[in-house]
């Protein structure tokens, strides 16, 4: 791809894109005096569809209408509610409707999956996270390995960059496994690190820690919406993401969990239980004794909140009538033209740290900055510009195919190069 620096052929860009109506479909941020705003920032909260507010008033007024009957009532019945969710979620992260649900939140999600798939023996114990994983990622798996008897620092493992590198290389997970393969229980790894942006190959993952007898999971929260993980294929153990990122469905809305079809069945594996991972048929004789649901559904515990719930129909309604097929597609022209604009700038204060092959990476970029100055940062949002600080020493910027355009990522990128 050759790209171009001029306004005019960011706006040619935006003209050719058959998916640039999108954005009129969501409310774009806007300044005090009412322009709005370059939002680089769908990675940590999406914007929100215009849709949505129909979407949840529809329950509101079910609610109001049918107070409790809405249940059965309502125009999408409460009671099977997250139903209406799963085939549309299954498509965006690629896994079969049996392995996908709805519900609670990301990092509740992450610990229900391990109170199944995290079973330590003596020798058998140690998780193995990536060395800058999400912090809730590695609060939750330490305070497993501290629930379960052990030592949370002696029973992590680190997959890290080498020195002087920022990214991660399969060939050193490798050879962690080969080494103390044998004491490790767990892999759960950030599908797409939140730092620098790195998409890392699920599949070999997979493969490497099945090959040592780990179990593997991922957390998607920068994936889903974002890449197409083909979470199936891959045959991870268990995934599960959050939906607000680039799932548009609102601050602290609902996780996505995936349970690979081939424990679908295993009534086996320990689980928490409530009435809402019990079978349907039955669930309400309420004198039952606990039958556990097939496949994804077979971890909920309640009845879900539905209001958040339909926050998320409305933005995988957008989703399914987009196809991520589509939205990849532009996500990497833009990010494309992004990356090239800011390699243009002759400047060495800013580093971009992700990756340079687009295969690697999803939509956002992590430009380091020399001297970590956060000064660079703050002007930007000065400018009206939004994007995310991390410490130490990255800006974090992510341009959404469903709502960034051309034209955005090259006035963004020339109020960069006015402030180096
Ligand atoms: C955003 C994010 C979280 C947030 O977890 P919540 O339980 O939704 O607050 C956790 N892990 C990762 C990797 C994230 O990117």
């Amino acid at each position: 791809m050759t790209y171009h620096k001029s306004l005019n052929y960011a706006k040619d860009l935006d003209q050719k894109d058959s998916l640039s109506y999108l954005r009129d479909e969501f409310h774009i941020p806007k300044d005090k005096e009412g322009n709005e705003c370059l939002y680089f920032t769908g990675n940590s909260l999406g914007l929100q569809p215009k849709i949505t507010q129909k979407y949840i008033q529809q329950e509101l007024d079910d609610w109001a209408r049918f107070g409790v009957e809405g249940h059965i009532k309502a125009k999408n019945p409460w009671l099977s509610y997250h139903e209406f969710l799963t085939n549309s979620m299954a498509k965006i992260v690629g896994a079969k409707p049996i392995e996908v649900v709805v519900m609670d939140t990301l990092t509740t999600n992450l610990h229900l999956l391990m109170v199944s798939f995290y079973q330590p023996t003596k020798t058998k114990y140690k998780i193995l996270i990536e060395s800058d994983a999400f912090p809730s990622d590695r609060y939750a798996v330490q305070s497993q390995l501290a629930f379960h008897g052990f030592d949370s620092q002696k029973g992590l493992v680190e997959w890290k960059p080498r020195e002087g590198e920022d990214l991660l290389r399969i060939e050193d997970l490798e050879s962690i496994l080969e080494k103390d393969g044998d004491e490790i229980a767990l892999l759960l790894i950030g599908g797409i690190n939140y730092y620098t942006g790195q998409y890392l190959n699920i599949k070999r993952i997979a493969d490497l820690g099945h090959k040592k007898g780990c179990i593997v999971g991922i957390d998607l929260a920068h994936g889903a919406g974002n890449i197409q993980p083909n979470l199936h294929d891959s045959n991870v153990d268990f995934a599960a993401w959050c939906s607000y990122k680039y799932l548009n469905s609102g601050p602290g809305s609902l996780s996505g969990l995936f349970v690979h079809e081939k424990h679908s069945n295993n009534r086996d594996l320990p689980r928490f239980a409530g009435w809402w991972n019990h079978n349907k048929e039955t669930r309400f004789n309420m004198r039952q004794p606990f039958d556990v649901l097939a496949g994804a559904e077979g971890w909920q515990l309640s009845n879900p909140p539905i209001l958040s719930m339909a926050a998320i129909k409305a933005s995988l309604d957008i989703f399914e009538k987009v196809g991520m097929d589509a939205l990849l597609q532009k996500s990497k022209k833009l990010t494309g033209y992004f990356e090239y604009l800011i390699n243009e700038i002759d400047s060495d204060t800013i580093k971009i740290i992700t990756p340079k092959n687009s295969e690697e990476r999803g939509c956002q970029l992590s430009i380091q900055v020399r001297n970590a100055d956060k000064n660079l940062h703050d002007k930007l949002t000065k400018n009206n510009i939004i994007t995310d600080w991390r410490e130490p020493n990255v800006i974090r910027c992510a341009p959404v195919p469903l709502y960034n355009s051309f034209e955005d990522v090259f006035r963004m990128v020339e109020i960069l190069k006015s402030l180096l």
